[in-house]
C-alpha cells in the first residue's frame, strides 16, 4: 500500500520488479502512472501486469499528503 498513486518511474519498478498488487490511496492527475496521466500498470504491450486498487481510504491519505507539505 503506497499513499499516492505512482508515477511512471515508480510504476515502471513495479513492473519490472513484477509486484503482483498494487494499492494505494490518492489520485495523482498531473503525474499519476496507474490511470490518470499514463496507465503503466495496465499496459497490454508489457508482460507483467499488477492487479491495482486506486483510491483506498482517498480522503485519509490526502490529509496525510497535505500536512506533510505544508
Ligand atoms: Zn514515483
Amino acid at each position: 500500500m503506497v499513499t499516492l498513486e505512482p508515477c511512471t518511474m515508480c510504476a515502471g519498478a513495479l513492473v519490472l520488479a513484477r509486484v503482483s498488487t498494487v494499492v494505494f490511496g490518492a489520485w495523482e492527475p498531473k503525474t499519476g502512472a496507474a490511470g490518470s496521466l499514463w496507465d503503466v500498470l495496465r499496459d497490454r504491450r508489457l508482460n507483467h501486469r499488477p492487479e491495482v486498487y486506486g483510491g483506498i481510504l482517498e480522503a485519509e491519505t490526502a490529509a496525510v499528503l497535505r500536512a506533510f507539505f505544508r
